[in-house]
């Protein structure tokens, strides 16, 4: 299957099995990435008063038609207080940034602009009125929506909840993510390997892909390649909310998840995407609950978690959405390759915003652990292209 088809394979079944999660509250302080499970209204108007963003002299803008102006100093606007008076023909008010805007006057002027003397300023400068304040509820009025349900909260949603007074809010729980390596090969950490053993490090990036996905890891231990242990184990990742298997995914004799999962009566929607890397990906639902069988390879079990899995938990965290963003930049060097497969190779972004440039790190393919730490991005090439050459534009995804 294709990778975008894939994609959307997964994003559709997530979206129709509607999973909704139970919600708890949450302390505004512990908020940051949950995903809100009500909608959050403005319970006054924003601003809530007409706000100077200046420090200067609240004025009328037409005394200030013929310049220079003399204007009498008729009191002082302190944010935090008000100036109860209203301005007059020739008058104006003292006025501090973050003040409310007193009656009678329709704009500020910038003090720069300004000198004073004597209780009479004398201005120098025209203002269009309103110009230097934000008119009341102008950002928002009392009671409309700023928030809606399915919001991740990031520090712009921390900010509008502090300001409409939220000390706590309903979230949607963490979905619980079980992890289960597979392979005879592969050992715990803590234990010295044999010569031809493998360390378990997809269990400790699939923890902290998990983790970063706002989720709760389920580390269930290492599954040998033994149908009766791979199955006792499954049984137990399926009464989580998802699970991902690393190994066991590809066409070798003792590659059991498939036919493993087959006998849980698991629905298949695809066991192949054309990427690289991660080819061998298998995604499917048994007894209610979405699995992925990730490829085993260390690169490959990285990249379709970001992928797929991560999509796929952001939905079921209860978020609408789950878009890749993809950055552009240009090519750093040359680079070619057989066509056939997308691939999201381990390279380095640099320069700046306006020459953003991209290469491609050295890496030995999709166990090369070591490439994905010299990178700080994934070079996309596209499924039929074969060859790019430097200068060009292409997309960048971030890690
Ligand atoms: P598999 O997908 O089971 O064929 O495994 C592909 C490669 O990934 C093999 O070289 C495995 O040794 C390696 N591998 C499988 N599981 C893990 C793991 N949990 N941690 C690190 N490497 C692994
Ligand atoms: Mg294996």
């Amino acid at each position: 299957m294709k990778f975008q088809h894939a994609r959307e394979t997964v994003i559709e079944q997530l979206r129709s099995a509607r999973c909704s999660l139970a919600s708890e509250v949450v302390p505004l302080s512990e908020s940051l990435g949950r995903v809100l499970a009500e909608p959050i209204h403005a319970d006054r108007d924003f601003p809530p008063f007409p706000r100077a963003t200046r420090d200067g002299f609240a004025v009328r803008s037409a005394d200030l038609v013929s310049l220079p102006a003399r204007l009498r100093v008729i009191g002082q606007a302190r944010a935090g207080t008000e100036f109860s008076g209203t301005v007059g023909i020739a008058e104006c008010v003292e006025i501090m940034t973050g003040a409310s805007v007193p009656s009678g006057a329709d704009a500020v002027v910038m003090v720069e602009y300004t000198s004073e003397r004597d209780g009479w300023v004398e201005v120098n400068r025209a203002v269009a009125p309103g110009e230097n304040v934000v008119p009341q509820g102008s950002e928002g009025r009392q009671g409309d929506l700023v928030l809606p349900v399915g919001r991740r909260i990031r520090y712009g949603e921390v900010a509008m909840l502090a300001a409409v007074g939220k000390q706590t809010v309903s979230a949607y729980r963490k979905p619980r993510v079980a992890i289960l390596p597979t392979g005879d090969e592969v050992v715990e950490l803590g234990v010295t390997p044999g010569p031809f053993q493998i360390r378990n490090s997809n269990s400790y990036s699939l923890q902290a892909q998990v983790a970063s996905a706002q989720a709760i890891p389920l580390p269930l231990g290492i599954a040998p390649d033994r149908e009766d242990r791979l199955r006792e184990m499954i049984a137990e990742g399926l009464r989580s909310d998802l699970l991902l298997l690393s190994g066991g995914v590809s066409m070798g004799k003792f590659d059991l998840v498939e036919k493993v999962l087959a006998d849980f009566q698991a629905e298949f929607f695809f066991d192949g995407v054309a990427i690289q890397p991660g080819k061998p990906l298998v995604f499917g639902r048994a007894q209610g609950t979405f699995f992925f069988g990730l490829p085993g390879n260390p690169l490959s079990t990285m990249v379709t978690f970001e992928l797929f899995a991560r999509p796929a938990l952001q939905l079921l965290s209860g978020e609408p959405d789950a878009p890749l963003l993809f950055l552009r930049a240009r090519l750093g060097k040359d680079v070619r390759r057989k066509p056939g497969l997308t691939a999201f190779l381990p390279a380095l972004l640099e320069g700046s915003y306006s020459d953003p440039v991209v290469s491609p790190v050295e890496w030995k393919g999709s166990g090369d652990i070591a490439s994905l730490n010299r990178a700080n991005c994934y070079l996309v090439i596209p499924e039929e292209t074969e060859e790019i050459k430097a200068g060009e534009w292409v997309s960048v995804l971030p890690r």
